[in-house]
């Protein structure tokens, strides 16, 4: 469950560039990739120019001077250090054959090949030069809204798929349009940090002990100062009628969790009311109030001695919008890209537009399987919730418990 993204590597096939046809009119067709690849860099941009389509080879054109010059003033030499392709290989250009941007069905088309390069030279470091190159290597295999450039910039990303460092930048295109002085130190700050990669291997994620319980007595002996809490419930909000708490994970450690249905009585329950009454042992939860409210609301137990919300740290860490949310966090800081997709059509409201419209979770746990996926997804919500408290906690400088 630690993946789900999968295909990703699948050989690039003809009819890609048979779908795709930009190959039939440009002088240089499927552009191989160009460079000596001394430093294990391989820098993904969008697609050859009307240069670089007349030359044969990536980065020929002003924008490609301006990305050597930056590189060679942090001790990289583009062509030397670095293997340099394109989310799309051929020049597209509109019906006057100027240059455009390359469409997203044509990166799409094309995705295949970037795969195929990513495997073949197994790049310590991966820079993604703008939106293209993004939606290629993340986006053909992220499963939430992607967003823009703006949002991903500046992550370094162990990916486990790929086993190399991602690291989204803006494209040299716009850091050459853009005046302002600012947008030209991020952009050397984010290549900065990603040439630091280089020697640094990716950090691997170790498999967790997922415990399936139904006796929750085991619980009474927690003796965490921290523990993680992660409740799947059936919507949003805990107040209109017919809403419960199907499940819910404690993580206790980095590797450790214990997951189970609710029990239907309180006296079944009572091992978790008292966990969550327990003022000795701290709690943590990515948006504390939802855990919260459901508690109240659902189980009538107050939880005592909330300590983190990685929600929260987010934010703290990183004020861009559309980067707090446990999915978007889980890959950029431990480079799993999916972990949820068997779940996740599960958790959406039948009617969007009804705060307290029931989600499709009851209809996953009468289905075959359905109860393990949904425990063991919510077994993975607070394990990732408790490494990235921990690795919050660290960067914030908050004063660890031990
Ligand atoms: S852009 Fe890629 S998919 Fe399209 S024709 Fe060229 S090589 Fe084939």
């Amino acid at each position: 469950m630690v993946t789900n993204s999968t295909g990703f590597f699948d050989k690039p096939n003809d009819s890609d560039c048979e779908n795709c046809k930009l190959y039939t009119r440009v002088n240089s067709p499927k552009m191989i990739p160009f460079g000596n690849f001394k430093r294990g860099i391989m820098n993904i941009g969008e697609a050859p120019g009307i240069t670089e389509d007349q030359k044969g080879r990536p980065w020929q054109g002003v924008t490609g001077k301006l990305l050597s010059r930056t590189y060679r003033s942090l001790g990289i030499d583009l062509f030397e250090d670095c293997i340099n392709i394109n989310a799309v290989c051929c020049h597209p250009t509109d019906d006057n054959g100027f240059n455009r941007t390359p469409s997203g069905k044509e990166i799409m088309h094309c995705h295949h090949k970037v795969f195929e390069n990513i495997q073949k030279y197994k790049p310590k470091v991966i820079v993604l030069f703008g939106a293209s190159a993004l939606s290629s290597v993340v986006g053909s295999r992220w499963k939430n809204d992607l967003g823009s450039i703006s949002k991903w910039r500046g992550f370094t990303i162990p990916d486990q798929d790929l086993k190399a460092w991602i690291c989204p930048t803006y494209h040299p295109s716009f850091v050459s349009r853009e005046d302002a002085m600012i947008v030209n130190n991020i952009w050397e700050d984010d290549l900065k940090e990603a040439i630091k990669l280089v020697d640094i291997p990716i950090p691997e994620n170790t498999n967790p002990r997922i415990n399936y319980i139904e006796d929750l007595s085991i619980l009474s002996n927690i003796k965490s100062e921290l523990i993680t809490i992660d409740y799947e419930t059936t919507g949003l909000k805990p107040q209109a009628p017919g809403h419960r708490i199907l499940c819910a994970a404690i993580a206790i450690d980095k590797n450790t969790a214990y997951t189970f249905m609710i029990p239907p009585t309180k006296q079944l329950r009572y091992p978790l009311l008292k966990l969550l009454e327990n003022p000795t042992i701290g709690k943590i939860a990515h948006n504390i109030k939802f855990e919260d409210r459901w508690s109240e609301t659902r189980l009538y137990q107050t939880v005592n001695n909330w300590k983190f919300d990685t929600m929260l740290a987010s934010h703290i860490l990183d004020n861009r919008q559309g980067v707090t949310g446990l999915k978007f966090q889980t890959y950029v800081n431990f480079g799993v890209v999916d972990y949820a997709s068997e779940v996740s059509p599960f958790l959406k409201a039948k009617n969007a537009s009804d705060g307290n419209a029931l989600n499709k979770l009851p209809e996953l746990i009468q289905k075959p399987d359905g109860t393990h996926l949904l425990l063991t997804y919510c077994a993975w919500d607070a394990i990732w919730e408790y490494r990235l408290a921990m690795k919050q906690m660290e960067l914030i400088g908050y004063d660890l418990p031990f």
